[in-house]
């Protein structure tokens, strides 16, 4: 499968504060990647360098072939869509209105839009069940309607990679269930996309991402699929929360029991935490 994300010896930098050690990433078409991790662990900026709003400062990041230092702002947004948790609360716009934002980098004509944005446009609403709130004021959604409407916008810049930053952080869970089910669908009709998500929930995680990148203090601690990551030991070295991991049907699930002393959360090197050690992955480097 084409490689979309390729990252190597990553490291992004907050003026002296180094936010992002040595990075490697490997992201093909098809797939839909996890990311989790302690809140501050690096996912929000892990996200925001590969779309280039942060600037790495050492080591090689390229997405679709191309040097994101070398991608002009324009080429990145009809490679790549971001969905961030929320909308800015000042933006009045319509349902409509904001999915066609997403069409901006595509328009052949600034001041109007031609046919082909709003079929593309309609398509959108319908597919992510928002055609009834097309009037709609973005402010007077719910949570789940909202983050439907971001999805739509997302998706008819016909990226090839989405970035999503916790979608499901204000959704209940059938909606969280919807949303992560759309990003599923979407991977399946489209087959050429990957996508990327940042999200704290990992029993959603595991049961919907083909693959998971676990984020400790800036760098890569794990990284393979549910079953790789998702481990009781992981969860107790980078959460410093005792777990019981359990097989089910669909996969995995977790069941957090309670924090650990935090002399028990001990800091240890990437190599000797994972199960699926970074630099054992023939995928990632
Ligand atoms: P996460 O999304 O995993 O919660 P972030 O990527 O937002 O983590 O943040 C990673 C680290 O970088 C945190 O320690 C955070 O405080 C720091 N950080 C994030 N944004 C900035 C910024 N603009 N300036 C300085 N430090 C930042
Ligand atoms: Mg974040």
């Amino acid at each position: 499968m084409l490689e979309l994300i390729t990252g190597k010896d990553i490291n992004v930098m907050y003026e002296d504060f180094h936010a992002l050690h040595d990075i490697m990433l490997s992201v093909k078409a098809g797939e839909l990647i996890g990311i989790i991790g302690p809140n501050g662990c690096g996912k929000s900026t892990l996200l925001r360098s590969i779309n280039g709003l942060l600037k790495i400062e050492s080591g090689e990041l390229s997405v679709n072939g191309l040097d994101v230092r070398k991608v002009s702002l324009e080429e990145m947004a009809k490679m790549c869509s971001n969905i961030p948790t929320e909308f800015p609360p000042d933006f009045n716009l319509s349902v409509y209105e904001v999915v066609m934002l997403g069409r901006y980098p595509h328009r052949k004509n600034l001041w109007w839009e031609t046919p082909e944005d709003e079929t593309v446009v309609k398509n959108a609403l319908e597919m992510f069940g928002i055609d009834h709130l097309w009037k709609r004021d973005i402010t007077q959604l719910s949570s789940g309607e909202r983050q439907r409407t971001l999805i739509a916008k997302a998706y008819v810049q016909q990226p090839r990679i989405m970035l999503v930053d916790e979608p499901t952080a204000h959704l209940d869970i059938r909606y969280t269930l919807e949303v992560m089910q759309y990003f599923r669908d979407l991977i399946k009709r489209e087959k050429d996309i990957a996508i990327m998500i940042a999200a704290h929930d990992l029993n959603t995680v595991a049961k919907y991402c083909d693959r998971i990148i676990m984020m400790k203090k800036g760098s890569i601690m794990a990284y393979g699929t549910p079953e790789e990551v998702v481990t009781e030991r992981n969860i107790r070295e980078v959460y410093g929360v005792a777990a019981d991991v359990i097989r089910h049907d669909n996969g995995i699930v977790m069941i957090a029991k309670h924090p650990l002393p935090n002399n028990e959360n001990i800091d240890v090197p990437a190599a000797s935490v994972c199960e699926t050690d970074v630099t054992d992955s023939p995928d990632i480097l």
